[in-house]
């Protein structure tokens, strides 16, 4: 039963929308400012369960990346070249996109270059030789020559990425979520979806329920909760922040281990995460929350071997919570008439985040 609705919210708050989004993160918000610009005559809802966006968007690393030479060939045992080649230039395009729409300042992008970090020279040689491979593949894929690069940096082997950057994502999800307000979409903060009907019925929590001619359901990790026949499965990330470690050498973005570890360095503070592969079992969860085995392992890495100072302390730590289709390719489709999705962004958000979103707001009428 609703709550008690007077006949003017039901004659306002409450008429039919043409679009309701789930989730306020970059594809959600992406998707209702992309659709609202092109049907600027029609009424459009992002609802969000959080009084902040609750998912990976603004809990990330923040790091703009193309994806790194030891990525993309761990990819290659499981996956065809052309897929690759395609997620490749997705990310490449998307980027593009991202600092076109929502400006570089905007979002604190600094293009600082990526650096594929190898602890030791066996696991470089490794991966080395194949970098000639993956310049070819860049110059033909998104014409950008000479891309990868080794080097050496505090004595270990790294292979550079000229490509890369970082970005401020609380700036990013900001500026998205003011440009997508004064664009005209509402966004309802605080709001938890509880189910969607077949007939684009939408109901909250707390027994409200509102209209929708189409309803896109961009919850990523959380997906399965709403349409548990959607095949995405949940994934947590730990990341903290230390507190300031005056000429912090570490400059730039860092990927190691196929990306499974990342670090980087704000304002001479560490940021580091990831390493959820050592207990990836666990980490299948869409519950915010430590891992002690993999906090350990993070806070010994920034010890032994970025060789922090002594006396270094973590200053904040939080997790964030993404979801990942079996392919790492996101899944935008129609469910059925009223209903549709856009989810399963697979770890690397940032760059392709915004492009799902415009790409799902053409599946709308
Ligand atoms: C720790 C970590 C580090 C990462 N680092 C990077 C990085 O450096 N670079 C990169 O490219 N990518 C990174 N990612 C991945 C990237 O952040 C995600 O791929 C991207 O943000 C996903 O965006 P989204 O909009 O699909 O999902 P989300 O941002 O998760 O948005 C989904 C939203 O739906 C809301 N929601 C869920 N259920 C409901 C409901 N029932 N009712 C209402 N709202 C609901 C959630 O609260 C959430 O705000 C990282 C992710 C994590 C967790």
């Amino acid at each position: 039963m609703d709550n008690e609705v007077s006949f003017w919210e039901q004659d306002s708050f409450l008429k039919p929308y043409d679009l309701i989004v789930v989730g306020a993160g970059i594809v959600g918000l992406s998707s209702a400012l992309f659709y609202k610009q092109s049907h600027p005559d029609t009424r459009v809802a992002v609802l969000e369960r959080g009084f902040l966006p609750q998912g990976a968007s603004t809990r990330n690393a923040g790091f703009a990346c193309v994806g790194s030479v030891g990525e993309h060939l761990a990819d290659m045992d499981k996956e065809s070249e052309a897929n690759i080649k395609k997620r490749i230039r997705r990310r490449y395009e998307g980027l593009k996109l991202l600092k076109s729409t929502l400006g570089e300042k905007e979002i604190g992008y600094e293009h600082c270059g990526g650096y594929e970090f190898f602890r030791s020279e066996e696991d470089f040689n490794n991966v080395a030789p194949h970098i000639d491979q993956f310049n070819r593949w860049m110059f033909e894929l998104v014409d950008e020559e000479e891309v990868y690069e080794a080097r050496k940096l505090q004595d270990y082997p790294v292979i550079y990425n000229r490509l890369e950057g970082a970005l401020h994502p609380g700036k990013m999800m900001q500026t998205l979520a003011q440009k997508a307000s004064r664009a005209g979409v509402e966004i309802k903060w605080n709001t938890t979806v509880d189910s969607i009907a077949k007939d684009g019925t939408v109901h909250l929590e707390g027994d409200y329920s509102c209209e929708a001619n189409q309803v896109l359901v961009a919850a990523n990790g959380f997906v399965p909760k709403l349409l548990p026949e959607i095949d995405i499965r949940p994934a947590r990330g730990l990341l903290f922040v230390t507190d300031n470690i005056p000429n912090l050498k570490w400059k730039g973005i860092f990927h190691h281990d196929r990306g499974y570890v990342y670090f980087r360095n704000i304002d001479d503070r560490l940021l580091i995460g990831g390493a959820r592969n050592l207990d990836k079992s666990a980490e299948q969860t869409d519950k915010f929350g430590e891992n002690t085995t993999i906090k350990n392992y993070l806070t010994n890495f920034a010890s032994n071997v970025l060789k922090l100072p002594d006396d270094w302390q973590i200053d904040r730590q939080w997790s964030g919570i993404m979801g990942f289709t079996s392919t790492k390719t996101p899944v935008i489709t129609q469910l059925d008439t009223h209903r549709f999705v856009a989810a399963g962004l697979s770890g690397m958000g940032i760059a392709i985040g915004m492009d799902v979103g415009r790409k799902a707001a053409g599946k709308l009428q």
